[in-house]
């Protein structure tokens, strides 16, 4: 399992009150389920399948329903304030979309299944030359890179 960097926290806290904010404009009520997913999402950075953030929140006390978890989830999703990264052989991960474009890519092991992940400036950097010298305007970009884990490296030596 990965951890947000932790000069992502003051983003992430940003992150929390837009998300508060931005179901209130909406009309949603917060409190619930809602609530919880966002207060955890924040605390934890996002990069989390829902499954897994639904029983974080259950262990932690909150009776909330893995349904109502992933309702939030494609709420929060539609509103732009999580991006879904869909992921071959693993459950697609929630990702804060962050107002300073912080994020970060994904190495998924095809024999495990783990996942793990990374940035690069120098990447990100190519990214935006591409869009700069096409007539597409990138918006956003996934990149996943596929191979064998390091713990499975070592079990086939
Ligand atoms: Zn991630
Ligand atoms: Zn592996
Ligand atoms: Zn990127």
């Amino acid at each position: 399992m990965t951890s947000a960097p932790d000069n992502q926290s003051v983003a992430a806290v940003a992150w929390r009150e837009a998300a508060l904010a931005a179901l209130r404009e909406r009309g949603h009520r917060t409190g619930g389920a809602r609530t919880a997913v966002i207060e955890r999402l924040a605390a934890g950075g996002g990069c989390v399948e829902a499954e897994e953030l639904a029983r974080d929140l259950r262990q932690a006390g909150d009776q909330v329903a893995t349904a109502s978890v992933y309702r939030a989830l494609t709420l929060l999703g539609e509103i732009g304030l999580l991006h879904r990264i869909a992921l071959p052989s693993a459950p697609a991960r929630f990702e804060l979309v962050l107002p300073d474009g912080a994020h970060h890519h994904h190495l998924v092991c095809a024999n495990c299944g783990s996942t793990d992940a990374f940035s690069d400036e120098a990447l990100e950097q190519a990214i935006q030359k591409i869009s700069a010298r096409t007539a597409f305007e990138v918006r956003s970009h996934d990149i996943t890179l596929h191979g064998r884990c390091a713990a499975c490296r070592a079990a086939a030596q």
